[in-house]
């Protein structure tokens, strides 16, 4: 069902070596590697396709419009949103989230408003509800999580009233491996009229997504976490709220009509897209979505849970290594300490065995404060990860503890 030496042979740069060492890439929830597919699909747009779209008419510009429209389809199909229309193109996850802020919140806010985010978010989706609630006089509020990672929802009923304007969470965390339960939050924001934006970064490469099974209001992610490109993203947006928001930037392409006394806006999502957009970078992303298609985002979860079983219990026996985040649900991430040793440390000397991990706060220094600790080192497994290469990390670990312990 899963041909991982297939699927391996499809990503490049995982033939390389490191320090003559074959590489072991376990940094995913940083950026994906990217299938010779999605490469070339950009060679193929520059070599035959390129120009500028939307306003050429021309045989070139209309057919990159109608790639960089199809690549709209293709998002709109993978998280099974309804429209088109409510897929706006943005640079990654920060700059929806962003959009979100600036766009639909800010507008609505009044001072003593409540922003309700929970305290494992990344800090794409802290600081710009924090700048938001700077400039309206708002609140952030926070969701805790308990000791093993997991989203405290009994502190739910408290925390959501009627002053919380807007509910935003992350779908797994990034340096728990949390999978949090944001049906059950979105349940309840709406049960008292209160919008939610999640945050799926981590979890559109590990879990099918469905928005209108969901039912969120808002969803962002990034292509580069998907083995697609970096600089492009998507944010998903019920029509309902796309249609009374305000435009993010000024620039070509979101207007109607321009005139120094008036300018009309563009039709959604255009009106959110000013400027010559990433053209290749969409495409690019569209290419990796169809290749996750192509493998089955299900068989992708069932092969990725089997890594991160096997490798939990390798690294638990470990003596000396703490798992930090042991969540009941969670995605194909392991955070972990050991003993006595900095974890800069720990990525520097496995870096040595070929092994990528990434070592610090992971951008979620909150959740370091939670646990009274500086750092962690992560390793995050995708589907061209194997049993063999865990034994690998495993074999590194102990070796940095014969190095510094
Ligand atoms: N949220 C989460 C949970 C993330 O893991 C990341 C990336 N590490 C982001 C937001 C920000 O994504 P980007 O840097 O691609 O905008």
């Amino acid at each position: 069902m899963f041909d991982i030496h297939k699927i391996r042979s499809d990503f490049p740069i995982l033939g390389t070596k490191i320090y003559g060492k074959p590489l072991v890439y376990a940094d995913n929830a940083a950026s994906t590697q990217k299938p010779q597919r999605v490469i070339d699909s950009i060679t193929d747009l520059y070599s035959n396709h390129y120009a500028n779209i939307h306003r050429g008419v021309h045989y070139l510009s209309q057919k990159s419009t109608a790639l960089y429209e199809s690549a709209r389809e293709t998002v709109k199909i993978f998280i099974n949103a309804s429209k088109v229309e409510e897929i706006v193109f943005v640079r990654g996850t920060t700059e929806g989230v962003n959009l979100v802020a600036r766009s639909y919140l800010e507008p609505l806010l009044k001072p003593d408003d409540e922003i309700l985010i929970s305290e494992m978010e990344h800090h794409s989706n802290i600081i710009p509800w924090q700048l938001t609630a700077e400039r309206t006089g708002a609140k952030l509020k926070i969701i805790p999580f308990l000791e093993n990672g997991e989203l405290d929802l009994s502190t739910l009923p408290d925390l959501l009233s009627p002053k919380v304007k807007l509910v935003a969470v992350t779908h797994m965390s990034n340096s728990l491996g949390t999978i949090n339960d944001v049906g059950l939050i979105i349940e309840r924001a709406h049960a008292l009229g209160i919008p939610v934006l999640v945050d799926g970064a981590q979890s559109i490469a590990h879990m099918p997504i469905d928005v209108q099974e969901l039912d969120c209001d808002f969803f962002v992610f990034s292509g580069h976490k998907i083995y697609g490109p970096t600089g492009i993203g998507a944010l998903y947006a019920k029509e309902k709220h796309l249609l009374t928001m305000l435009p993010y930037q000024g620039g070509g392409d979101m207007i109607l009509s321009v005139s120094f006394e008036k300018t009309e806006y563009n039709d959604i999502p255009y009106k959110f897209e000013a400027g010559t957009p990433n053209i290749e970078g969409t495409i690019g992303m569209a290419t990796a979505l169809n290749y996750v298609s192509d493998l089955g985002i299900e068989s992708i979860d069932e092969y990725e849970q089997d890594l991160l079983a096997y490798a939990t219990k390798q690294f638990s026996d470990i003596e000396g290594l703490k798992i930090i985040g042991t969540a009941p649900k969670k995605g194909s991430i392991i955070s972990f300490i050991l003993d006595g040793i900095h974890p800069h440390d720990v990525g520097t000397i496995m870096d040595m065995e070929g092994v990528a991990v990434r070592t610090g706060h992971h951008c979620t220094q909150p959740v370091m404060d939670h646990y009274n600790i500086p750092a962690t080192t992560r390793v995050s497994l995708s589907f061209y990860n194997t049993v063999g290469e865990i034994d690998k990390i495993t074999k590194a670990i102990t070796k940095v503890k014969e190095l510094m312990g």
